[in-house]
């Protein structure tokens, strides 16, 4: 795994290799390495390419004076690669080797990286001018840890940028996850052994005299069909079902398949929206 060039990321300690834990896709110490996603990521958060462009220009604003950037839980590149399209010098880290290898194949050199915790960065304090955070938060236990980290590395008047997608105000993918979830035994907050939402990630950094800037929302208007999303699901593309055996899944998904014929008819015509893509900037004081 490449370290992180020692120029133009001054300040750095050595990169520690991290071990990701034993097996590929489990919780590690609470935290959900994606290893056995890497496959397949990067087809479950597809955007249209034009809302893609708005998100990148979105961050592009934010990061303008800025030489060195840091997005931890970067995984295949998805926001990372983009950005250093656009100019940005933005390197990542991540727990998974997996994702990282995939962030390579795509993106050659063009984002450095290295295997690593959010919980304790192999960085030293102020090292960067900002580090973005894009759906990791909910993923760690604890992830205030993970922020207080994320400012500690940040310099004086360095910017925090996060995002946790948003939850689709559609009923249909409302319905269908509720469903999801009560077919297989879980909890409301499955999937979500970190963050619960974005307020309270607020609160925690307000608290540290951190400013909070809600940046402009950006719409999906995206749709896919029932049927493909129901397929994905017994396929456990979802984190939210990697703590749960194959046959639970796959009986979850066919139950809920059978009730949403009944509701909906043709699963391959019934749509499903998707969230709205939501970043907060919080702005260490200078
Ligand atoms: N940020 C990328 C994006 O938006 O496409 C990837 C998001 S993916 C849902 C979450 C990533 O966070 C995975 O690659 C996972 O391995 C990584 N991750 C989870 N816990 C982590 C931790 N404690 N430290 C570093 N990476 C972590």
């Amino acid at each position: 795994m490449s370290g992180l060039p020692a120029t133009g990321f001054g300040n750095t300690r050595n990169v520690r290799p991290f071990r990701a834990g034993g097996q590929t896709g489990i919780m590690n110490s609470r935290s959900v390495s994606f290893d056995r996603a890497a496959g397949f990521y990067d087809q479950t958060r597809d955007l249209p390419p034009e809302l893609a462009q708005a998100q990148t220009e979105l961050l592009c604003e934010e990061l303008a004076a800025t030489t060195r950037c840091l997005e931890i839980g970067v995984g295949t590149g998805r926001i990372a690669l983009p950005l250093a399209g656009a100019g940005i010098h933005v390197a990542g880290v991540d727990l998974s080797p997996a994702m990282l290898g995939r962030l390579r194949a795509k993106g050659g050199g063009a984002v450095p990286v290295a295997v690593a915790d959010a919980r304790r960065l192999p960085f030293g304090a102020a090292a960067f001018d900002a580090v973005l955070a894009c759906h990791v938060l909910h993923l760690v236990q604890a992830w205030a840890d993970v922020a207080d980290e994320a400012l500690r590395v940040l310099r004086p008047g360095g910017t925090f940028l996060v995002s946790q997608g948003g939850q689709s105000g559609d009923e249909t993918a409302l319905e269908l996850r509720k469903r999801l979830r009560q077919a297989a035994g879980l909890a409301d907050v499955a999937g979500r052994v970190g963050l619960h939402g974005m307020d309270e990630l607020d609160r925690h950094v307000a608290a540290r005299g951190v400013g909070v800037r809600h940046l402009p929302t950006l719409r999906n208007t995206q749709t896919r069909s029932v049927a493909e999303f129901l397929d994905q699901v017994a396929q456990q593309y979802y984190s939210w079902t990697w703590d749960l055996d194959e046959a639970t899944v796959r009986q979850a998904a066919a139950e809920v398949r059978v009730w949403a014929e009944h509701r909906w008819g043709d699963l391959t015509v019934a749509q499903m929206g998707a969230g709205s893509l939501r970043w907060h900037a919080y702005d260490v004081p200078a």
